[in-house]
């Protein structure tokens, strides 16, 4: 990398040199990549059915079936579902329907009651509907139990507890043409009607396993992070894991999830081997508990100000204040738009987009530089250390925070299995090979992840029969085919809520929160119109495919240079199914203008019937 003498007066001393840092990523993605892509991973179905088996709920639920109508069913209580609920409410709706395969409201929060989990976007930003809710969170970082509280009284505050169908997952969704209204099925022998109905199933929710010689051979104790189960360990989210005090415990992963989870493990177990593939980046958290003083001193619409404020610097975009003020908003005012910004000031002209690219990459490994000289800081072992060093640019994976993450390895108890990037061997009767050697254990917990990548219809469970009987998966077989990421031509009346084609923000309800009250709008003005039938135009549709394809070339670019992971399909970049590969490339800023200069034109390219 040459750097331009008129930008190196900018960035100020460089003590690294970038182009063996670069040659450094390369190689450690290479050693990583591998033919199998996201094949490596298996479905959790049939023999491993039992990982997704929910341990929160008393065994033994029934209820009896429903035959009626509703006017909108909501697949998904999560903040997808919740969000959606909460804004027809406010918009009039009354006939609401949710449906969701958990015990309860909560998604993700739900599902993951891991010990330590908790939310690295701050609370004020992350939690929804606070001022709605009249709640303050209780720290800049809400742990996990508190923010399944929050999305329960959302349940509550808006009454989607009302006709909800809890445990019960969805069997069958058909299009009835002459009846103009959605036939829905489900594993509990419903079977309703609904004029429309709101995907909310959220895009990390079927958790997978690593596809290794003998997964389903291990006679100890096991399950995924997802399904948490306390009734071995003991204790709770907040720790005190006692019924491990005499056991040898295996953890496979090391994403954001095992980051959370493996200092209480760390603290319980008698020995911890934590099987690592590709170390996270870990910076710093400092969490702390709100200030009353400062609570008491925010004005009405302080959220939405926050949240814009949060959403603009994450995004690239310049503010004069940084309200949140931390590691995210870190990342990006040194990534981002503001550093381009203060150089091109400082130059007295535009950047090129090569010279904009160079400062990102420049800030990028100085970035990098600093989590890895804070894993010598925090890890006393040497070799431990190096293994736990991040080879990648910092948004090649999720960033992760933590404050005792790392030092955990400094217990005796404690073993970093670093696999060099190959991952574990295999499974045996009584523990977990990797390189090489077998390792004996008591309990192996996964901490592998979700299904991204995956085709919707397999990650949803069924498919969906829209008009004509064309199906999903049918539709979307050469890759999603949306409008906006939220409609679907053939698919009427049917909304997508989530990442499909739409803009993703690191404070996801954000994007959610847009996204339902876009949904609210459309059904809104078509309800005044006194219109049944809405669907996006075939022609509508395939320009914003072609939009969505052209701006995601920029992304692809980044991604091709990263080691792999669920954000690049596994480094399989050209297939289009990593996490980023099918969103809208130039931002969530851009994406809600578009999106309100859609709504002000009055929905082109909608069909009404
Ligand atoms: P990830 O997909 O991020 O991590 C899976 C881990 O399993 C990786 O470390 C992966 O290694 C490892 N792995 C997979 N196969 C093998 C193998 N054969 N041998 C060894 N290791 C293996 O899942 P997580 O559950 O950690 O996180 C998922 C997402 O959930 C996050 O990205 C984040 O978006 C969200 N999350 C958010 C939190 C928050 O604070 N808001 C907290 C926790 C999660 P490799 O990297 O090499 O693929």
């Amino acid at each position: 990398m040459s750097i331009q003498p008129e930008l190196l007066e900018i960035v100020g001393e460089i003590d690294f040199d970038p182009d063996a840092l670069h040659a450094k990523y390369l190689a450690e993605r290479d050693k990583r990549l591998r033919g199998d892509g996201i094949d490596q991973y298996v479905a959790v179905k049939a023999e491993f059915s039992h990982y997704i088996d929910d341990p929160y709920v008393e065994p033994g639920f029934s209820r009896e079936p429903v035959f009626d109508e509703v006017e909108f069913a909501i697949v998904g209580g999560g903040f997808g579902g919740l969000m959606m609920g909460a804004r027809l409410r406010e918009a009039g709706f009354d006939s609401i329907r949710v449906v969701e395969s958990a015990g309860d409201f909560g998604g993700t929060w739900y599902w993951n009651r891991y010990p330590g989990a908790m939310c690295d976007v701050e609370s004020y930003c992350y939690l929804p509907l606070l001022e709605e809710l009249g709640y303050m969170p209780k720290h800049k970082y809400s742990f996990a139990p508190e923010i399944l509280e929050h999305s329960r009284n959302i349940a509550r505050h808006y009454r989607l507890y009302d006709d909800a169908l809890m445990q019960t997952s969805i069997t069958g969704m058909v299009w009835d043409e002459a009846d103009q209204r959605w036939e829905i099925s489900t594993d509990r022998g419903d079977r309703f009607k609904a004029r429309y109905v709101a995907m909310a199933n959220g895009p990390l929710s079927r958790p997978k396993l690593p596809g290794i010689p003998g997964i389903g051979g291990f006679k100890g104790h096991t399950f995924h992070t997802s399904r948490w189960d306390y009734r071995y360990t003991g204790g709770d989210s907040s720790g005190g894991l006692v019924g491990l005090k005499d056991k040898r415990v295996g953890i496979i992963g090391t994403g954001a999830t095992a980051i959370q989870c493996v200092p209480h493990l760390g603290e319980w177990a008698k020995e911890l081997y934590v099987f690592q593939r590709t170390p996270s980046s870990v910076d710093v958290r400092n969490n702390a508990p709100t200030d009353p003083q400062w609570a008491a001193s925010l004005e009405p619409g302080w959220q939405k100000a926050r949240m814009e404020n949060f959403n603009i610097l994450v995004s690239g975009g310049d503010q004069d204040e940084d309200l949140v003020h931390d590691g995210w908003t870190d990342i990006f005012r040194n990534l981002t738009g503001n550093a381009a910004k203060e150089a091109s000031r400082k130059l007295g002209r535009r950047l090129t987009s090569p010279e904009k690219a160079e400062l990102m990459a420049l800030a990028d490994y100085r970035k990098m530089n600093q989590v890895r000289a804070r894993v010598d800081a925090l890890v006393s072992d040497p070799a431990t250390a190096a293994a736990l060093k991040p080879w990648y640019r910092q948004f090649c994976k999720r960033p992760c925070f933590h404050d005792d993450y790392l030092q955990t390895y400094n217990r005796p108890n404690v073993t970093l299995v670093d696999t060099h990037g190959r991952g574990v061997e295999r499974l045996t009767e009584g523990g977990v090979v990797a390189n090489g050697r077998e390792y004996g254990l008591d309990c192996l917990i996964f901490a592998t992840g979700f299904e991204v990548g995956t085709s919707y219809t397999r990650r949803a469970g069924y498919d969906i029969v829209g008009r004509g009987g064309v199906t999903l998966s049918e539709h979307w077989a050469d890759g999603l085919r949306t409008l906006h990421g939220l409609t679907a031509n053939g698919f009427p009346n049917c909304f997508f809520l989530g990442f499909t084609q739409t803009a993703i923000t690191i404070s996801v309800p954000q994007a959610l929160n847009e996204q339902a009250n876009h949904v609210a709008h459309i059904v809104s003005a078509v309800r005044e119109r006194g219109v049944g039938v809405l669907e996006p135009t075939a022609e509508a549709e395939e320009a914003y495919v072609q939009e969505i394809r052209s701006l995601a070339r920029l992304g692809r670019r980044f991604y091709e240079e990263c080691t792999p992971g669920y954000y690049n399909s596994e480094g399989e970049t050209e297939n289009r199914k990593g996490f980023f590969s099918d969103m809208y490339g130039a931002g969530p800023l851009r994406f809600f203008e578009v999106l309100k200069a859609w709504r002000e034109a009055d929905m082109p390219g909608l069909s009404l019937r």
